[in-house]
């Protein structure tokens, strides 16, 4: 998924996979991190203005609230890591800043345990917590923590999002769950125009991910439980995504990822 990142600032929500090289996955998540705690960009969009004190504190590499999580065993990143250097510093206040983000690179030498201990923690995060997970290759990590999380997939070029997928996005995160099944199939027909581009119809469907993402961030940021057909929706996108990259057949796939985000999935 391509997004600038000043998009990414716009809305932002509490828990990122940054998918890339180990250098510009670093410099895009270490400039998230920047930005998030800049004091003069406070809600808009923007860069972060590297002449604040927050800013400034940052790049010195001593920044009171941002943390860089480290495995301390030659076995990767364990429970007892991330207890010391995440689930304890989480339960106190940010110490001067907007939010506590803890940067996790190499997040796939997480190991099972540890990220399963994490899982709560993403769940339902303090709301000024911001985890950014740092990795070569996104299915290292397991599904429970990868449903709860943004995927920005680097390499890509950074790019604006496309509004009209954005809009469409929206419309069906807002709407899906009221529609009866045949409103629901009809909504086919606004996905047929990306039926001849896989890339095109990978940005709209990372785009109605993002909405869902969002969706359950802000639920986080409130202090309220997320729906659980938010988490579904996610798993049934990222399952329309595996489909249609082994060519399977485009309108079944939408169809039923349609049916899916509408909660009717029991009954198909
Ligand atoms: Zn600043």
């Amino acid at each position: 998924m391509g997004l600038s990142l000043s998009s990414l600032l716009k809305n932002p929500g509490h828990a990122y996979i940054f998918e890339g090289e180990a250098d510009e996955r670093l410099a895009l998540g270490r400039a998230f991190a920047k930005g998030l705690n800049c004091l003069n960009r406070l809600d808009g969009p923007g860069e972060p203005c590297s002449q604040c004190l927050s800013c400034r504190v940052f790049e010195s590499g001593n920044h009171p609230d941002i943390f860089y999580v480290t495995g301390t065993k030659a076995t990767g990143i364990g429970v007892e890591d991330v207890r010391t250097q995440i689930t304890q510093e989480m339960a106190t206040q940010p110490f001067k800043y907007r939010y506590k983000i803890f940067i996790i690179d190499k997040a796939e030498t997480l190991t099972p345990a540890a990220q399963n201990a994490l899982l709560k923690t993403i769940e339902e995060p303090a709301p000024y917590g911001v985890f950014l997970f740092l990795a070569t290759h996104v299915h290292s990590l397991l599904p429970t923590v990868l449903s709860r999380c943004v995927l920005i997939k680097l390499g890509e070029k950074l790019r604006e999002p496309d509004l009209k997928q954005e809009a469409l996005a929206e419309e069906i995160a807002d709407n899906i769950v009221q529609m009866d099944i045949l409103e629901t199939l009809a909504l086919y027909k606004r996905f047929e125009q990306y039926k001849e581009s896989r890339e095109s119809m990978g940005q709209m469907l990372d785009m109605l991910y993002l909405s869902y993402a969002r969706r359950i961030n802000q639920a986080a940021k409130r202090n309220v439980s997320a729906n659980k057909l938010w988490f579904d929706s996610i798993a049934a996108i990222q399952h329309t995504k595996q489909v249609l990259a082994q060519n399977g057949n485009f309108q079944l796939a939408v169809e039923l990822m349609l049916l899916r985000l509408s909660g009717a999935k029991e009954n198909i």
